[in-house]
């Protein structure tokens, strides 16, 4: 039998609402105490920085992406390397995507996509900018053409877990088909029984891996809740996965996937929680944004992701407690204070806001990595410390504290 028990979960304290919680994720690899902000290292590192500067500012876990590492180098590589932990030298709990949504939308114009299907246009095929097909999804699968060299490959449920497992992550996700906000309700409803259906494909791949794979840590599979902004899907969504079982082998927690408008958000992931198990973690993919991550935590959600602050870092946006600014802006050119005032991260104790600014504008590689410890920092504090307020039962006073200072004047600091 698989060590499944070396995966684990347990709620540490409860909001009022009965809905948001604090936590412990119990991995093979040590626990992730929750809520918190998971670390974006989408190719096996988090760009420009060393894993030493990401556990030194305080996470506890990294997420790389099973599509990119698919391509390059090879599941094979980091399977032979003992598994992606290994492979990068960060000895943390690790998570991966299971490439979904880069195989339905990178390099495929995504974006034109939604402004077709707002034609009122109805379709599962995902096209690429032009005539090129990229993508094109049917009912066992995903066939999709490389960005790197326009060679061909197939994604199906199997595939990415097979992947995955090579990988070896401590916590993976369920292959789901990606949908708009603008896709027809019909056409959701159909998607996301092809999801459900694909779950069960991920459950039964992954009993068999598992077992396959006995020398192994465990790894944990989390099934991939759909259903947009539709408050019957997204709970049936919920009630479906829950339920599933094969060869008694259930979900161990839950990715919160799919489009979500931010007005929504807090409410659909309300949904989620009424619906799912208290024991099972949940975990929201891509969310990085101050009022988005409030929202999720009162709501529910016990972890998150996103590429933002260390891709916002490396174009000069700073994130502080009143709003971002740019430190490329004239103003920096001469300022000796720190990126943020009061920062204790590595880069504020040793760097000035004109150094950055020198960095940046003289294109040295050290600003990207100066300004991703900070952003990094500032974003996992966050989440660290609406968990303090939680176990503190300070919750709602330090949300309206935070988001009151933070968006003052639209989300900027005003210089
Ligand atoms: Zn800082």
């Amino acid at each position: 039998m698989p060590a499944q028990e070396t995966f684990s979960f347990e709620v540490t304290s409860t909001l009022p609402n009965g809905k948001g919680r604090t936590g412990i994720i119990h991995t093979p690899h040590g626990d992730i105490h929750t809520p918190a902000f998971i670390v974006v290292g989408t190719k096996a590192t988090v760009k420009a920085v060393l894993p030493d500067n990401i556990k030194d500012l305080g996470a506890q876990a990294t997420l790389a992406n099973a599509f990119h590492l698919y391509l390059q180098p090879g599941p094979q590589i980091l399977d032979q390397a003992g598994g992606l932990g290994q492979f990068m030298n960060w000895s943390g709990p690790t998570f991966t995507d299971s490439g979904g949504f880069q195989v339905m939308s990178l390099g495929s114009g995504f974006k034109k996509v939604l402004a077709m299907d707002m034609a009122g246009k109805q379709t599962d095929d995902v096209l690429a900018e032009g005539t090129t097909r990229r993508a094109h999804v049917d009912d066992d699968g995903v066939w999709f053409t490389s960005h790197l060299d326009g060679s061909k490959h197939r994604f199906t449920p199997e595939i990415s877990l097979q992947i995955q497992h090579q990988l070896g992550a401590d916590i993976m996700f369920a292959f789901d088909e990606l949908t708009t906000l603008a896709h027809t309700r019909a056409y959701q409803e159909s998607s996301l029984e092809r999801t459900r259906l694909w779950a069960q494909r991920c459950l039964r791949e992954h009993r068999r891996l598992s077992i396959e794979r006995e020398h192994r840590p465990y790894q944990a599979l989390f099934g991939v809740i759909q259903g947009a902004q539709y408050e019957d899907l997204r709970r049936k969504a919920c009630q479906d996965l829950s339920a599933m079982c094969i060869d008694g082998q259930e979900f161990d927690g839950f990715g919160l996937g799919g489009a979500i408008e931010k007005e929504n958000l807090g409410t659909i992931v309300g949904w989620c929680a009424e619906e799912l198990p208290a024991n099972k973690p949940r975990h929201l993919l891509g969310i990085s944004e101050p009022d988005d991550l409030f929202a999720a935590c009162e709501m529910g959600a016990d972890t998150f992701d996103c590429v933002n602050p260390s891709r916002v870092a490396r174009n000069a946006a700073i994130y502080t407690a009143d709003g971002r600014y740019n430190v490329s802006r004239a103003a920096c050119k001469d300022d000796f204070g720190p990126l943020e005032e009061g920062c204790e991260c590595y880069t504020c104790q040793h760097y000035s806001r004109a150094y950055l600014h020198h960095l940046f504008k003289a294109k040295e590689m050290l600003f990207s990595t100066l300004a991703t410890i900070h952003n990094e920092y500032w974003t996992v504090q966050l989440v660290e410390n609406i968990r303090k307020a939680m176990l503190a039962g300070e919750f709602e006073t330090y949300r309206d504290e935070f988001l009151g200072r933070y968006y003052a004047n639209g989300g900027r600091v005003k210089f």
